[in-house]
């Protein structure tokens, strides 16, 4: 999966300790690179935010989105 910013392609997929960041955004699952979440400090503020708590930590499973920071999930298709 490519940055969303930038396009760039996640050269090697290490498992933990990847500085890309996950987001979603309008319901589909996002990475960002390191480079673009350096160049654009509130890159944050483009992502989704979990309704409870405010992270952006997100991920979607199962049609869902799912908090990482408190486990609350909702459908990532409610609007429509
Ligand atoms: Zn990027
Ligand atoms: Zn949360």
């Amino acid at each position: 999966m490519p940055c969303y910013r930038c396009g760039r392609v996640q050269t090697d997929p290490v498992r933990g300790a990847s500085p890309w960041a996950r987001g979603v955004v309008e319901g589909e699952q996002v990475l960002i690179c390191p480079e673009c979440q350096r160049d654009h400090p509130a890159w944050t503020e483009e992502l989704t935010a979990c309704p409870r708590c405010g992270n952006t930590r997100l991920s979607i499973v199962m049609g869902s989105v799912v908090c990482r920071a408190c486990g609350h999930d909702w459908p990532a298709r409610a609007a429509e």
